[in-house]
């Protein structure tokens, strides 16, 4: 089976080199806004999974999700949220606008894995 293909959209470099730390197991994508992230959605059509940052230059993570959810292609994917304190009403907004999931900032490892997994499991034949 070929590793789960995870797209990481956020602006903080930072947390890209966590998520490769965390992620081993994963092939990974890497954006930094919104705008960046649909353009490596649409060269990547095998994404299993999206982690989104809200606040970001361009495009941001409530604007790339109704972009997503309004491209058939894309609109399955399932988006996790990853939400820092205070942003709740964004996250609240994420999960309306169709994000599947959120992890809140600072997270365990296997909480994170957890979730992924979960979203990405194959369903039951
Ligand atoms: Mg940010």
């Amino acid at each position: 089976m070929r590793p789960k293909k995870v797209l990481i959209v956020d602006d903080s470099k930072l947390l890209h080199r966590m998520f490769e730390m965390m992620l081993r197991q994963y092939t990974l994508v890497h954006a930094y806004d919104g705008r960046e992230a649909i353009d490596r959605l649409n060269e990547h059509k095998d994404v299993d999974l999206v982690l989104l940052d809200i606040n970001m230059p361009r495009m941001n993570g409530l604007e790339f999700l109704a972009e997503v959810k309004s491209i058939v292609e894309h609109q399955r994917i399932p988006v996790v949220i990853i939400t820092t304190e205070g942003t709740e009403d964004d996250t609240q907004r994420g999960l309306d606008a169709g994000a599947a999931a959120y992890v809140k900032k600072p997270f365990r490892n296997e909480e994170l894995l957890g979730v992924i997994n979960r979203l990405t499991a194959s369903p039951a034949p």
